[in-house]
């Protein structure tokens, strides 16, 4: 049990919150590790709603799997496959298109293309791949694809493909409306003999902060996050908090926080570790608004079924890329839920549920520099004055 003294200190930090202060890491440890979850919510729920008073959004989207061979390997991770695995993915450019018109048809506005980590520094496989493609690196490859689901189809690629260095990020610039590189950790324990990233040199939260600065100084939209409950402590799930703070203070790319809770997976090495609890995975979203204030906040709707309203309630803003055509391929085991659905449940707390670009509204405005002049004629048809995908063109 918490003493009246720290019960009386959380209450003075909330009222903090209340009163637009910036909380301090120490201060965000104690509300996480503190029982008046309540209290917390309903703090963070009042600065969402003064922060973001708008509609909570989400983005009507195809998952473009491109290669799902990857140089490393996490303890939970079932998106990476082997050369032999039947569900092994390297996707042809008429592949690609075909999902893309698809997603077209069913009025989807982003194109997510992922990939794993530099396939082709570990597989034979995929070099020959790229090659026959008439590629050296799968930057080069991301590119071209890139440049043919935006001409051909007008859906926004936005891609995730790992840490990337500036120059090959300068290289999608022009073709993709953000990038994605969840930070995941800050943690460099995560690292050692028997934990989850021993064997995922990417996953050096140096690197993964490097990638995401030389984003910001390209002036590239950013979609970053978390992953909860993957062994970290407390302490380090709000520094990783603060890291991605820090980066924003200085860059001011990083369109949204992605809170993403740990599943655990049938064949890998973290099977028989569980969940982080709903009562903890809550509080940790609703401590992320706190520390974050004015940042998107997001949960992956699919991987918290029957229970997205508590989300609403905790602080969130956003609920991510949503598709009526392809699979969540990172966590295939958990289908999107229908786009009515999370509508309903949205409106039950009083929001209205809007689509928006792979791009959200605040980074549109052209004298911030974030959208190069030759995607603007693809941006503009898209939206209305919020910035908002129009009407008529959502789901
Ligand atoms: S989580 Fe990403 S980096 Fe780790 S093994 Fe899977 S695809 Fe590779």
């Amino acid at each position: 049990m918490f003493s009246c003294t720290v019960e009386k200190e959380i209450s003075e930090v909330l009222s903090r919150c209340v009163e637009g202060k910036s909380i301090s890491r120490t201060e965000a440890v104690l509300l996480l590790k503190s029982e008046n979850t309540h209290s917390i919510l309903q703090t963070a729920k009042s600065i969402r709603d003064r922060f973001k008073p708008g509609p909570i959004t989400y983005s009507p989207k195809v998952f473009i799997n491109l290669i799902n061979l990857c140089r490393d390997t996490c303890s939970y991770c079932t998106y990476k496959k082997e050369p032999t695995d039947d569900s092994l993915s390297m996707m042809s450019p008429d592949q690609v298109l075909s999902i893309a018109q698809r997603g077209k048809m069913t009025r989807c506005t982003e194109a997510l293309i992922v990939t794993g980590e530099r396939p082709e520094a570990r597989y034979l496989q995929a070099k020959e791949w790229l090659k026959s493609l008439g590629h050296s690196s799968i930057v080069d490859y991301i590119r071209e694809v890139s440049e043919m689901v935006l001409h051909k189809t007008g859906l926004l690629p936005h891609t995730n493909a790992g840490c990337l260095t500036k120059k090959e990020m300068s290289l999608l610039k022009d073709t993709n409306v953000s990038l994605g590189l969840m930070l995941e950790s800050s943690s460099e324990r995560l690292l050692r003999k028997g934990m989850p990233h021993e064997m995922a040199p990417s996953k050096n939260p140096k690197l993964r902060t490097k990638t995401i600065q030389s984003a910001g100084e390209l002036r590239i939209p950013m979609t970053t996050g978390l992953l909860v409950g993957i062994g970290e402590t407390h302490e380090e799930m709000i520094d990783s908090l603060f890291v991605i703070k820090e980066i924003q203070s200085k860059f001011g790319h990083l369109q949204e926080v992605i809170m993403q809770n740990f599943s655990p997976k049938a064949n890998t090495a973290m099977v028989e570790i569980d969940r982080p609890s709903h009562s903890y995975f809550i509080k940790c979203v609703a401590v992320a608004r706190l520390v974050m204030n004015d940042m998107n906040i997001q949960i992956p709707p699919n991987l918290n079924p029957g229970c997205l309203g508590d989300f609403i309630d905790a602080g969130i803003n956003d609920w991510g890329g949503i598709s009526p055509v392809t699979i969540d391929y990172v966590n295939p085991e958990y289908s999107w839920p229908d786009v009515e659905l999370v509508r309903s449940v949205t409106l039950q707390k009083a929001h209205g549920l809007r689509a928006r670009l792979p791009i959200y509204p605040e980074f549109l405005d052209k004298s911030l520099g974030f959208i190069p002049e030759g995607l603007r004629s693809f941006v503009d048809p898209l939206i209305d004055d919020a910035g908002l995908v129009k009407e008529h063109d959502q789901n």
